[in-house]
């Protein structure tokens, strides 16, 4: 690995030395020179280069992946119980165990097990490797990080998927990175490429605006996070079977974090868990008009969220926002009043069953998505709506 000045194209035009973070480019008789020293090779010199003088040669490597088998899913524990995205995971994995003839595992850390292992195996987990012991009660990620890096490095899946999680989100980066191999997160889609067999893990990018499709050939395992209901959880059938694994893991030492104490927030409804949505956007107006969404929602027994423009003005709480950097739902109805329809919107709740959609421009992006398009005045047309449902849905 190292950094390469082209002399015949360098013009010493001090680009590259401008760019530098670190100080490590200098011009010397007219041209770039590096200072390996401090080098640390991010590419900014390389950006600002006009004439495409200089290269960061990184050295691919090759690691032998032959042994790397079967499609795992960490099972993520909230209390007793394992999250949805579990299930939702052990649904995908299945699907891509079928397509490379391989196996479904899970890991499950945490205690008290016995009742809820059979879950995973009614949900389509072939095995399920259960570390259960009092001191992995509560989430802890050094603990979680070192128990399954320990039975990924002698299991050699070929593929891991996690919760995009709080949780996941932490565990995650850890354990690839105790790994060295890569991981996407927040993946939309998961699919296996017909020719390499690599796991092609689909995910917005730039703000939302394009999906990058992004592949990890030469590490294992193919490490991946997906956001609670992004996908299906699968039909359970609690006559299957499958194998349970105790492994015998070592946890070296004492964690730094302690949990002293876990205070659940007192919170509204949760919007991800919710079957009828009525969601205000700017449309709205003003704060005052919400009232006439929470209505809405009263009279079709639905819960109310928002887009970010109305949680980023305080009038609604950020554990209510749709979208790219709020939650993803999947509910039976999704209301969206006053809502544009930005990617960044849609991409949190595309996979409702039905989208009521109430714009008063008819050219909104929302109506290219909605199964039912309404062009009025939102406040108009909620009021409307609360009339014709009141009393209505049971
Ligand atoms: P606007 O885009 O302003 O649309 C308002 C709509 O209301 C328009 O279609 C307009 O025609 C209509 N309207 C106006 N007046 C009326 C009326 N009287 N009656 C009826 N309709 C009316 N956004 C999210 O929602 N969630 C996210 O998680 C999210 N994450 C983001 C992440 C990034 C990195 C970025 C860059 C952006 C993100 N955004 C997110 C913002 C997103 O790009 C949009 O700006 C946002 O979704 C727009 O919200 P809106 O539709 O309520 O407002």
């Amino acid at each position: 690995m190292g950094i390469k000045i082209d002399f015949n194209r360098c013009v010493g035009c001090g680009a590259c030395e401008g760019a530098c973070p670190f100080g490590a480019m200098n011009m010397e008789g007219g041209k770039a020179v590096a200072d390996i020293d401090k080098c640390t090779l991010c590419g900014a010199c390389v950006s600002a280069c006009p004439v495409d003088a200089i290269e960061i040669e990184r050295a691919a490597v090759k690691k032998d992946l032959s042994g790397y088998r079967g499609v795992w899913v960490f099972a993520e524990k909230r209390g007793r119980d394992f999250a949805g995205v579990t299930f939702e995971l052990i649904g995908a994995a299945k699907e891509l165990a079928g397509e490379l003839g391989s196996k479904v595992s899970v890991i499950a850390l945490g205690h008290d097990m016995e009742e809820c292992t059979e879950e995973l195996f009614a949900y389509g987990a072939d095995e399920a490797y259960v570390v259960d012991r009092p001191e992995f009660a509560d989430f802890s990620d050094e603990m979680y990080c070192d128990a399954a890096v320990q039975i990924i490095e002698k299991e050699k899946p070929e593929i891991l998927l996690m919760g995009a999680t709080a949780y996941g989100r932490s565990l995650a980066p850890r354990i690839a990175s105790r790994l060295c191999t890569g991981l996407t997160a927040d993946c939309t889609q998961l699919e296996i490429d017909n020719e390499s067999g690599l796991l092609v893990q689909t995910r917005p990018a730039f703000g939302g605006n394009i999906m990058a499709s992004i592949v990890c050939p030469n590490h294992r395992p193919q490490m991946a996070t997906v956001r609670p209901k992004v996908l299906k959880i699968p039909t359970p059938d609690f006559a299957m079977k499958g194998k349970l694994i105790e492994p015998d893991v070592h946890i070296k030492g004492e964690p730094k974090v302690k949990i002293i104490e876990a205070i659940k927030k007192a919170q509204g409804a949760n919007i991800a868990d919710a079957g009828i949505i009525v969601a205000a956007g700017r449309g709205i107006g003003k704060a005052d008009n919400i009232r006439h969404v929470k209505e809405l929602a009263d009279a079709v027994g639905g819960v109310v969220a928002a887009s970010r423009p109305l949680v980023d003005s305080g009038w609604i709480d950020y554990s209510a926002q749709v979208g790219q950097t709020g939650k993803t739902v999947a509910p039976k109805v999704y209301f969206a009043i006053g809502i544009s329809g930005a990617i960044q919107h849609t991409a949190g709740m595309s996979s409702a069953d039905i989208i009521v959609a109430v714009n008063s421009d008819k050219e909104a992006p929302i109506f290219e998505i909605a199964d039912y398009a309404i062009v009025g005045d939102a406040v108009e047309v909620t009021k409307e709506l609360v009339k014709a449902f009141k009393g209505k849905v049971r």
